[in-house]
């Protein structure tokens, strides 16, 4: 069987990409190595409660967002249910010292007012602060469909420093903290991110923010029966071990186990870190190949999902930033496991009934586990009980943090070594290759003819970025100006 595109990863750009050019008329299979479709996202049921992964909320998906627009072209919104987080404080930042929390509201107007109130000696700066989220956060193709393509560069990993711009917040070290923490959402620190790039992520959710009822399985679902009326074929336990070229360019893909598919494109939306060694030597410019090699990745996690004995109602529809100092949020992992940020949501928030779980994300170094990274299934001995200890120290951190939270109790513990198995993330890397100040992430379209790159790297992390991404790459197949038309056609 040949096919005319071939998408390499079910994972949310992988689906979004596969749903397009499916809809354009493309016989297209997408080739997934883990056992089931979106690992990363489709969440796992504990304990008779549902736990998500790597969605929990978005940006953008209020009216006149960015993601509403995308949902509604693809299909999804349709066949999902959203749920607004709260309108007077969808995420906190709290100082586990003092136990003090400021929630910022949702839309931009709301956290000026706010924020001057709180901080009236800052009220001009912050004011200058917020403008320049309001005029950078779209300014990216696909964000903004009125403005000419040709206008957009990609300027967003250039410019000032994050924690350059807050130092002039320098005497409100609380609202250095507030303006920085979504920082953890991309997993980069504040001194090596762009306040453009900071702007892109930050300011979909203070435009707004909404969870999806039943999480992410739900919007893996949704995806799997649009794509099955688009006829595209998904096939899991399949892992792409090379790409197939001939005189022409890309001519197919080989798995592990031998198994060839020929196509006459191939989109790749693993990490780009990963692709040289699926092409011959010699098939990329040296330059090329050791610039995606090199490409510096966001840092890792330890996931913590947590069965409570109480609701947690106090997190419905809100976040928890913790940190233990004030200033610019240190979302790294380079202190003791006890000092370091993290961020806690409740599990299953759309559910009817009480919040009865937990998800708590804190920074993990590769590092830290790379001694138990074995080669095959299975983990070496001690594992478990290091798992164990790290369980412990976590349920510790959230009982001090939160003690609103009733009994927690580990259920689950995901480490960087999880992130490998799931989603191939090079040394765990939680969001996967990140935009580094000054880092030139691939673009999707390449110069081997019919290769295109698509993911988390190509634009930002997150349900907006990686559907991002996909538009950006199938407009590089589709053209341009045609996509950008038929979403216009949905305003
Ligand atoms: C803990 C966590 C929490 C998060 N929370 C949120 C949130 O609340 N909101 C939000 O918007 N975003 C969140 N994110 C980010 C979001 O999940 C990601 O940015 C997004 O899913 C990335 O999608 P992708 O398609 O670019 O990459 P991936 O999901 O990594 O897709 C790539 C796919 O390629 C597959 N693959 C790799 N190599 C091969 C191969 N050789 N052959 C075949 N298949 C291969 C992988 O298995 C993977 O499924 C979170 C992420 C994490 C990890």
């Amino acid at each position: 069987m040949s096919y005319d595109s071939i998408i390499i990863g079910a994972g949310l750009s992988g689906l979004t990409c596969a749903l397009l050019l499916g809809r354009s008329g493309r016989k297209v299979l997408v080739l997934e190595q883990n056992a089931h479709v979106a690992p990363l996202v489709r969440g796992f049921n504990r304990n008779g409660l549902y736990f998500d992964s790597g969605f929990h909320y978005a940006g953008g998906l209020g009216d006149d967002g960015p993601l509403d627009l995308f949902f509604r072209h693809l299909g999804l919104a349709g066949k999902l249910n959203l749920f607004p987080f709260a309108q007077d404080g969808f995420d906190g930042l709290r100082l586990s010292a003092t136990g003090q929390d400021f929630f910022l509201p949702v839309g931009l107007a709301n956290i000026e007012t706010v924020l001057s109130d709180r901080f009236p000696q800052a009220r001009e700066k912050i004011s200058a602060f917020l403008l320049e989220v309001s005029s950078r956060w779209r300014n990216f193709p696909y964000l903004d469909l009125d403005v000419d393509l040709a206008d957009f560069g990609i300027k967003v990993v250039h410019g000032m420093s994050l924690q350059e711009r807050l130092r002039e917040f320098e005497p409100w070290p609380q609202l250095q903290g507030i303006l920085s923490m979504h920082s953890l959402l991309y997993g980069l620190p504040p001194e090596s991110v762009s306040v453009s790039f900071n702007a892109v992520v930050a300011g979909s959710y203070y435009h707004s923010a909404h969870g999806i009822v039943g999480g992410g399985r739900s919007l893996i679902n949704a995806f799997q029966d649009l794509l099955a009326e688009a006829d595209v074929e998904i096939l899991c336990n399949k892992d792409v071990a090379g790409v197939l070229t001939g005189n022409h360019g890309v001519s197919g893909v080989r798995l592990t186990s031998g198994e060839e598919f020929p196509a006459g494109e191939v989109v790749a939306t693993l990490n780009p870190g990963l692709l040289p060694q699926l092409f011959p030597p010699g098939t990329f410019r040296p330059a090329y190949s050791k610039r995606l090699i090199n490409l510096r990745q966001t840092s890792s996690a330890y996931i913590g999902f947590f069965r409570t004995r109480g609701t947690s109602e106090f997190l419905r529809g809100r976040n928890l930033f913790i940190q233990s100092h004030p200033g610019i949020f240190n979302g790294s992992a380079d202190q003791a496991l006890e000092e370091r940020s993290f961020y806690v949501t409740g599990a299953d928030q759309g559910s009817s009934g009480g919040i009865n779980g937990v998800v708590c994300i804190v920074p993990a170094r590769y590092d830290e586990v790379s001694c138990w990274q074995a080669p095959g299934p299975g983990r070496p001995e001690g594992y478990i009980a290091w798992k164990k200890e790290i369980g412990e120290r976590l349920l510790t951190m959230l009982k001090k943090s939160c003690p609103e939270i009733s009994e927690p109790e580990l259920v689950e513990l995901g480490t960087p070594l999880t992130f490998c198995r799931y989603s191939r993330a090079n040394e765990g890397a939680v969001y996967g290759t990140g935009h580094w100040l000054g880092q030139y992430n691939p673009h999707p379209a390449t110069r081997l003819p019919g290769l295109f790159l698509s993911g988390q790297a190509v634009t930002a992390p997150g349900l907006l970025g990686a559907i991002t991404a996909a538009y950006l790459t199938c407009g590089s197949i589709l053209g341009h100006e045609h996509l950008r038309g038929e979403l216009r056609t949905c305003r």
